[in-house]
């Protein structure tokens, strides 16, 4: 068997044109556009990328991107006042503190100072919460475009098992809890998990957000499984840097009935659902009727 390739990246501009359209719509009818602030303290590489791109995007998508990018050295209270600032400013519909913060930085705090409603990471407790006793949250974006593609692939989720590789608050934890509020059969692996290959050879749905370049081969998926790669890896082949998965691809799309591919499977999917969350904390703050589709 062949998979079937699941193009997230296809499918996340197909998220992104629908916010877009739900945006202008919300700007014509209602004179409102949704604004997104994003944080960034510190230099690091990685973060300043992901922040770029967020930037460009939330522009691209009709909505108002507010950076801040503060020193490295920046204070808890410096940090918090701001914090403080973008939850009573109403141009602010979503706010995203960009992880990790520098060292001398509490992350939780910072997290948790954010308001609820604004929580567009879906990481503050509140949300953990609610999305934990089935509630309407701000859903983590990674897990969220993991949901989609898998709903789009399967239509109902129901009684399917799911295997979850990973138990981390940003991805394995929260794409768990998603998977079983729609009715899958849920086991979470680690890295304590007895014969992980027998464990996920019982999925049919396997998510691989462990963080180990292609450590999931083939002989551990199940013929026919959908396999939802959220891993990023920089390997060096060849003597040249590659991004992999955590999941071999060759091996396992041999095996599996569908898998998405690193790059442009689940990466994509997170700056969509990125903007999808800010939409929908816009509609959410105005009373307005949210976006279809684009929530859990
Ligand atoms: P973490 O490091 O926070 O968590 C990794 C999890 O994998 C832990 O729960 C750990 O178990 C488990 N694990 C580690 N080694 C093994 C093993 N040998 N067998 C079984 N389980 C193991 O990572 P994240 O959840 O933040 O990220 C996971 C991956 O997803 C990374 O590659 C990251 O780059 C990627 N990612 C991609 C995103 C995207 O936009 N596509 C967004 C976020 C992350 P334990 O708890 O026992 O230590």
């Amino acid at each position: 068997m062949t998979a079937r390739v699941i193009d997230g990246k296809a499918f996340a501009a197909r998220v992104r044109a629908q916010v877009a359209a739900h945006v202008a719509r919300l700007r014509d009818e209602h004179g409102l556009v949704p604004g997104l602030a994003v944080v960034l303290v510190g230099e690091d590489p990685a973060s300043q990328v992901y922040v770029r791109n967020k930037g460009t995007q939330t522009t691209e998508a009709g909505m108002q991107s507010f950076e801040h990018r503060l020193p490295a050295q920046t204070s808890e209270a410096d940090l918090l006042a701001l914090i403080a600032a973008l939850n009573a400013d109403p141009a602010v519909h979503g706010i995203l503190v960009q992880l990790p913060l520098p060292k001398h930085l509490d992350s939780d705090l910072a997290i948790n100072a954010i308001d609820p409603a604004k929580d567009v990471d879906g990481f503050h407790i509140s949300n953990v919460g609610l999305l934990g006793t089935g509630q309407k949250a701000m859903v983590p974006c990674t897990p969220l475009g993991c949901l989609m593609l898998l709903r789009d692939h399967h239509g109902s989720l129901a009684g399917l098992n799911a295997v979850v590789v990973g138990r981390s608050n940003i991805v394995g934890k929260p794409m768990a809890q998603l998977l079983l509020g729609d009715s899958c059969t849920v086991t979470i692996a680690h890295s304590r998990t007895k014969d992980l290959g027998a464990v996920c050879r019982g999925a049919d749905i396997l998510v691989a957000a462990v963080g180990r370049a292609e450590m999931i081969t083939g002989d551990m998926v199940r013929p026919g499984a959908t396999v939802i790669d959220v891993g990023i890896n920089r390997v060096e082949r060849n003597g040249k840097l590659r991004l992999v998965g955590d999941v071999d691809y060759a091996s396992a799309a041999a095996v599996a009935g569908a898998i998405t591919p690193v790059p442009g499977g689940v990466g994509p999917m997170t700056i969509a659902c990125l903007l999808a969350n800010t939409l929908t904390a816009c509609c959410r703050a105005k009373g307005l009727p949210e976006p279809d589709g684009l929530t859990a």
